[in-house]
């Protein structure tokens, strides 16, 4: 027998879980991989080994899936890309080409299963991946974003609710301390709980020059990367239980500042420390705190300001890879850092750089 092998009536077989319910309703399932732009791959299911110690909850409708191995270099668009700017904060159904955020990609498993994530910048890009995957992992979502985004905003809301799960669409910006705290409180209301955050939204102003930053930049870029995640973090701890997680979204440059993001480096420098130090507090309670540092990734921050224009058309060509990440490739880190398997994980972070710096 070929386990592997979905032609093989044999490998549908059940393993050890003889209980009906523990098995998956569905034998076989296609991954649909049209977003990579790949054919249908075959889904294989295991019998499924229980071999935790911990109780582990059947999932209703979840499947085991595995991916055919895929060489990352040809996975996605490689620069040049096409110059594009947009007013910031940018959109990303305005990008060209369109960022892949596992919306035809990304398969669930129930890890999430009944989780009450809030998610800032939830609308597009790296926060829309983690939304998505969140949701298609059982767990119900809010999602801030700031109103002009609304657009992509609808579009995140419309794949959560296809899904099943609760969503909280909370248009506000975050610069301001009471938004924040009306944030959570509407996340927690609106969900029943909080039980996942993820501290995500950011600024990020491309300046040749400290002489061409001003103090009105500097304090923006602050407020929106540091202060919010202070304001929010502090308003939620309250509400969160023991077993929680808080992740934040650092950077790579946190580790590599370029000389063009003086000011957004520092912040993300910032969120490492202050992930650090969380952690060490929040562990009395319970609750998790760790970091993603992603590398070059597709997302409206680069065209509407994170980048130089001319600069933009190369983004991520000297990335290892040859290319920049799609958002799709990234929401798995925040899955696992949610996830309760992951619970020896705290005051980490994880890197998705394609391979060039990072923690
Ligand atoms: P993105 O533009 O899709 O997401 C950033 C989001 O921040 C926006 O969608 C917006 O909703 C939110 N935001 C910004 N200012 C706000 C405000 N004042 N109030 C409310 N919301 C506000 O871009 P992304 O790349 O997915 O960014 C997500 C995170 O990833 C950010 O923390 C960014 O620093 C980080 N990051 C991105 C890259 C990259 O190459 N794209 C690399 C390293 C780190
Ligand atoms: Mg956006």
């Amino acid at each position: 027998m070929n386990p592997q092998d979905p032609k093989d009536p044999r490998a549908a077989a059940p393993g050890p879980h003889t209980d009906a319910k523990d098995r998956p309703p569905s034998r076989r399932a296609a991954l649909n991989l049209v977003g990579a732009g790949l054919a249908a791959a075959p889904v294989l299911l295991a019998g499924g080994a229980a071999q935790a110690q911990i109780p582990v909850q059947p999932v209703p409708g979840a499947t085991r899936v595995r991916r055919p191995m895929q060489d990352p270099r040809n996975l996605y668009p490689r620069p040049p890309f096409a110059a594009q700017t947009q007013p910031w904060p940018g959109l990303a159904s305005r990008m060209n080409p369109r960022p892949d955020h596992g919306e035809s990609s990304y398969v669930g498993s129930g890890r999430l299963l009944g989780r009450k994530a809030l998610i800032t910048g939830g609308d597009s890009g790296i926060g829309r991946a983690t939304a998505i995957a969140f949701a298609r992992e059982g767990a119900d979502v809010a999602i801030n974003y700031l109103p002009v985004e609304e657009p992509d905003a609808q579009e995140v809301v419309q794949l959560i609710r296809s899904e099943g799960r609760r969503v909280v669409a909370i248009p506000g910006d975050i610069r301001d301390e009471s938004f924040c705290q009306r944030l959570v409180a509407e996340s927690v209301r609106g969900l029943g709980g909080l039980d996942i955050l993820v501290n995500n939204a950011a600024k990020q102003s491309a300046q040749k020059s400290i002489l061409d930053i001003t103090t009105e930049q500097f304090d923006q870029t602050l407020k929106t990367n540091l202060y919010a995640m202070f304001w929010i973090t502090k308003a939620a701890v309250p509400s969160m239980p023991a077993g929680a997680a808080i992740i934040n979204t650092a950077s790579v440059v946190a580790y590599e500042p370029p000389e063009q993001l003086l000011d957004y480096a520092s912040t993300k420098a910032g969120i490492v420390a202050f992930t650090k130090s969380l952690a060490k507090q929040l562990a009395t309670r319970g609750i998790r705190v760790n970091a993603v540092a992603p590398g070059p990734y597709w997302t409206p921050l680069q065209p509407s300001g994170g980048q130089l224009p001319d600069e933009l058309p190369k983004f991520g060509s000297d990335s290892p890879l040859g290319r920049p990440g799609q958002p799709a490739e990234i929401a798995p880190l925040y899955v696992l850092l949610a996830s309760a398997e992951n619970s020896y994980t705290t005051g980490n972070v994880y890197g998705s750089t394609g391979g060039r710096g990072g923690p």
